[in-house]
């Protein structure tokens, strides 16, 4: 490609919304484009190719793995959302709309209705079976605040698989393949991960793991063990000791009995977890008790820093937001303790001025590990075993090195399902002995646009992108510095045409801009090489730039051709 004639609107200005590397450098160097600030994104001819070379590995990976590619109906009919029982609970996430004959839909956040819905309308014998089929396609979630560009949009690109088995053993199995194609995948787009343990959160099912890419400006804080690979979201991380084996403070057990004076900021000191991490947990267990998947909202008080008002919800009870009076009173649900100004009227507080309530979730659960036998109120039968948050320094439950914190971008994540949907749906098999059992399910996810996000935040410098090898929007770039200088473009002229003919993708920068100019727009796209045919070609030289570091060489001009030719 001519970059001539190719639409790069490479810019200087940082748009005003972007804070992280990535949203910033895929702006300015003209990969995509916002369309009105709202978490949507155009693609430009750049963004596409990275989309496209990402997609490729991701594709080419699960191929290889056995698994088939589809593609489903964006539009989803709403009844196959309420026969899975998810359309009331999942939330504003999920975009609702009619159409002229008054038929409900919903834009797919993720296609497991779907896909469930396609298989037991073809597959009827145990002989079909496994089955695992995937798509790249477009998903929508209406996310109450999309931000950091590519990384949380509101309409984004997925690979979503789905697999279908006879019974649980087969379904690990595949899980476990799942995870080792995952690998492949994250580490041939040259990305530095953890696999981790997660929280299974409104998808449902039980083991779940994530794929974190690791990056000081993730969302996610994990917990991760150094002597071995045992890795986890800190909602689901477990460690080896019992946290509270100390004995709790006087003075803070006094208060346990004394509700209306106890701030979730003291419940949380007297088991000494993190304070986020309590109301949060609390906030979840409150949303599924209520059988919402709305937005639940808690405040935090008690010192300068926790005097906020955040939000959580039950999709992704991770992301904190700030929330306005106004939302509040929409969503009029609160959690976790909340001081009365901050209460809009006609608002429901469920923790707050019941704390007793918000103990006993606690404790209730927690009794043995909390030595409260007898103290707590009964009858709360919610595992609250993964409360405690690890703290750093704590034990690896796996080999008893410490534990440390870090922090990562949660880019794949893959579920056993069971039966959660092949039940309420009616997706069937008939075994050897022609009984009817309801498949047993897997379900896997790549944030595809979010991967860039991410490959760009681990790879970057003060000037720009630094694309990994399997990434890059180009394998090579080619500048001349001066197009008025014939031998300078007569040899670019015959290095691009050369290596288009090999199969190189190449990048010739053949435009009539100052050498500084294409030298900025070089580091900024950052394409991993460059050849530079200047002034030292009157030498027989030309420079040979790698882009990770800026590193330069001088080589002659007859070797680069002869090794291309
Ligand atoms: P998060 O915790 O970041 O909200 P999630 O747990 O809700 O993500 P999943 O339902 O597990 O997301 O979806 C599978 C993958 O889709 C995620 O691992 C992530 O890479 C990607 N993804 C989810 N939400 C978004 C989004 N708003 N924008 C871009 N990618 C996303
Ligand atoms: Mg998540
Ligand atoms: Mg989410
Ligand atoms: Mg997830």
């Amino acid at each position: 490609m001519r970059f001539s004639r190719l639409l790069v609107p490479t810019t200087k200005e940082t748009p005003h919304d972007a804070t992280l590397a990535s949203h910033i450098y895929l702006i300015r160097g003209g990969f995509i484009q916002s369309v009105g600030g709202s978490g949507l994104y155009n693609f430009l001819p750049l963004g596409k190719r990275v989309l496209e070379r990402v997609q490729r590995v991701v594709k080419e990976e699960l191929d290889k793995a056995g698994c088939q590619e589809v593609s489903l109906s964006f539009v989803t009919p709403a009844s196959l959302w309420k026969e899975s029982g998810r359309y009331e609970k999942y939330g504003k996430e999920l975009l609702r709309f009619k159409d002229r004959k008054e038929n409900e839909f919903v834009l797919g956040p993720t296609h497991e209705e779907m896909m469930v819905n396609l298989v037991r309308q073809s597959v009827k014998s145990y002989k079909q079976l496994p089955l695992n089929l995937y798509q790249i396609n477009l998903k929508f979630r209406d996310e109450i605040r999309p931000r950091f560009g590519l990384m949380r949009g509101r309409e984004f690109l997925m690979k979503d698989g789905y697999s279908f088995h006879a019974d649980e053993c087969d379904m690990k199995r595949e899980f476990d393949l799942m995870e080792e194609t995952y690998k492949k995948i994250f580490n041939r787009l040259g990305l530095e991960f953890r696999v981790v343990e997660a929280d299974s959160g409104a998808i449902g099912g039980s083991g779940s793991k994530e794929f974190m890419v690791l990056a000081d400006s993730g969302e996610d804080t994990i917990v991760v063990c150094d002597a071995c690979e045992y890795g986890a979201n800190i909602e689901a991380a477990v460690r080896k000791e019992k946290p509270c084996e100390a004995e709790a403070p006087e003075a803070l057990f006094a208060k346990f009995y004394t509700p209306n004076t106890m701030t979730i900021e003291d419940l949380a000191k007297f088991f000494r977890v993190d304070p986020y991490y309590l109301v949060k947990t609390v906030a979840k267990k409150a949303l599924y008790d209520e059988g919402r998947s709305q937005i639940v909202l808690f405040a935090l008080r008690g010192s300068d820093e926790l005097q906020e008002v955040k939000a959580c919800n039950a999709v992704n009870a991770n992301e904190l937001v700030d929330v306005t009076e106004e939302e509040l009173a929409e969503i009029g649900l609160v959690a976790g303790y909340m001081g009365p100004t901050v209460v809009p009227e006609g608002v429901r507080v469920v923790l707050d001025n019941n704390l007793k309530e918000a103990t006993s979730m606690i404790c209730g659960a927690n009794e043995t590990d909390y030595h409260l036998v007898g103290n707590s109120f009964k009858g709360v039968d919610a595992d609250y075993k993964d409360l405690v948050a690890v703290q750093e320094g704590d034990l690896c439950s796996c080999c008893g090195a410490p534990l440390r914190y870090t922090k990562g971008i949660e880019a794949g994540h893959i579920f056993q399902l069971g039966t959660r949907y092949s039940e309420p749906l009616g997706c069937t098999f008939l075994d050897e002995n022609g009984k009817a059992q309801p498949m047993v399910m897997g379900t896997y996810g790549i944030g595809v646009s979010r991967l860039i996000a991410a490959i760009i935040e681990q790879n970057h410098d003060d000037k720009g992108c630094i694309w990994t090898r399997e990434s890059a929007p180009f394998d090579l770039h080619i500048m001349v510095s001066n197009i008025k200088d014939e031998a300078q473009m007569a040899l670019g002229e015959k290095l691009y045409e050369t290596m288009l003919d090999k199969g190189i993708d190449v990048l010739f920068d053949d435009r009539k801009d100052r050498f500084g100019a294409k030298m900025k727009d070089y580091e900024l796209i950052g394409i991993p090489y460059s050849i530079v045919i200047g002034k030292k070609l009157a030498d027989g030289l030309v420079e040979f730039v790698t882009r990770d570091g800026m590193i330069k060489e001088e080589i002659a001009a007859e070797e680069i051709l002869s090794l291309v030719e």
